[in-house]
Order: C-alpha cells, then structure tokens, then sequence
C-alpha cells in the first residue's frame, strides 16, 4: 500500500536559542517530573532479602531430582531432558539399573545451574515426572562448582521442597510415571490409524498397542469426564 502524504508525521528539528543552550527548561522540567513523583509516592520495590517475594504458581526455579517411594532416584535415563535442554546444560551418564522395574538409571547426572536459562522444557520432557523446576529462586554461590548440580544435591533439593505445599510432587503413585507405566495405558489399539487389517497392526514391534490393558481408576475417571464432555 502506498504510503500518503497524510500518514507521515514531518519532524522538524528544533532550534536550539540562547535559552534552550542553558539547559535550564530541561532542568525545570526533570525536577517538576521528580516533585511529582515524591508528592505521589507509590512504591514499588521490594524489600529482598528481609521481604521474600510473592511467586507465581508456575514459577521455575532450582531443579530437583524426584525420588519414588522406596527412596530411589525416579530417573530412568533416557536422556529426554539433556536433548530438549537448548542450554545443553544437563549431563547424564546411564548405568545398568541395580532394580528389576527398569533398565537404567544415571549413575551421574548434573545440571549446570549457570548456564540453564530455566525455560523448563527438560521437565516438559522427561516422561516419568523424574526432574521437576521448584520454587527455589535465590540461586547463590561462591564459585562456579558449586552451581553445578549433581545427583546428590538435586535429590537434596527435592528432600527440601516435596513437603513445602509450592512444589507438589506429580506422581503420588510410587511408580515411575504415566509413560513407563506403558502396559497400564488404557487400549487405544491401533495406536496410530493404521486399520486393523493391515498387517503393521500385527506386528509385534514397537509403536502398537496390542490387547487390553488394566486401566487404572485415575485414568478410568478421566476418560469418563472426557466421554461426558465435562
Ligand atoms: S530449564 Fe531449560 S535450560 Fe534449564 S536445564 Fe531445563 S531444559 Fe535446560
Ligand atoms: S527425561 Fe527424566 S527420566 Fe529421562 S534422563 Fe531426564 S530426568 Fe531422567
């Protein structure tokens, strides 16, 4: 569209007298705007650290490493978290796990607390509920070691949090999560929209649920909420 004459607002620049040169109107102007604000004071700094902040519900903080119920490290290794981290500040080295529920777990795992942006997207990611922002915000230390957070420390930090009331615990079940609870889905078969005929549908491989799952009653009430449009 072509730009009309009328649309465009013509600045001229100002002329500078003996007056202007003083800087005296500019003054006067700045201490009138400085009166002003001291004859309608309204506050709006806190007073950190002696006034701790109100946070939102939603805000992300010092990580923390989820434990299951008997106590071990929930994360199964996956590397979920270190792919979707785009700091690239997550290291995690995967062992063979010393329990029958899973095939691994991270013999090391450390977050780079300096470099994360707290954007979340590793707790996004993680498909067992394992790692998790809390609300720890006053992230301090003497030298950049201490910023990096190894397994230790961040199950440290979720001994802190769990029983703060801010930083529920997702997964109340004891189990790892939904997705490594994969048998107890409800049967969505096929899981993707090949027809049943087909003979993907058979396959024994990964990517189709095959046969009826137990479903268990958390998931039973939301499929019934959802089937009643509620
Ligand atoms: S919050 Fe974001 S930047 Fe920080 S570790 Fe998680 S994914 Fe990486
Ligand atoms: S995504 Fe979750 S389970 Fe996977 S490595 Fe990260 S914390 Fe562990």
């Amino acid at each position: 569209m072509p730009i009309e004459n009328k649309d465009v607002t013509w600045v001229e620049e100002p002329i500078i007298g003996f007056w202007e040169a003083t800087f005296l109107p500019a003054i006067i102007e700045g201490l009138k705007t400085t009166v002003k604000h001291v004859t309608n004071y309204q506050p709006t700094t806190e007073f950190f650290p002696e006034e701790k902040p109100t946070l939102p519900l939603h805000y992300r903080g010092v990580h923390r490493l989820n434990r299951d119920d008997q106590g071990r490290v929930k994360c199964v290794a996956c590397m979920m978290c270190a792919t979707a981290c785009p700091a690239n500040c997550i290291t995690i080295q995967g062992a063979q796990a010393p329990w029958e529920d899973r095939d691994k777990y991270p013999s090391s795992f450390e977050i780079d607390e300096l470099r994360c942006i707290f954007c979340g997207m590793c707790e996004e990611a993680c498909p067992v509920d394992a790692i998790e922002l809390t609300h720890l915000y006053d992230l301090t230390g003497f030298t950049r070691d201490e910023m990096l957070f190894d397994k230790e420390k961040l199950l440290g930090v979720f001994d802190q949090t769990k029983d703060t009331g801010y930083d529920p615990v997702r997964t109340h079940r004891g189990r790892l999560g939904p997705a490594s609870d994969f048998e107890q889905l409800p049967s969505l078969s096929p899981a993707t929209s090949v027809q049943s005929d087909d003979r993907s549908a058979r396959s024994s491989s990964s990517g189709v649920i095959q046969g009826r799952a137990v479903m268990p009653s958390s998931w039973e009430s939301v499929n019934d909420k959802i089937e009643k449009g509620k």
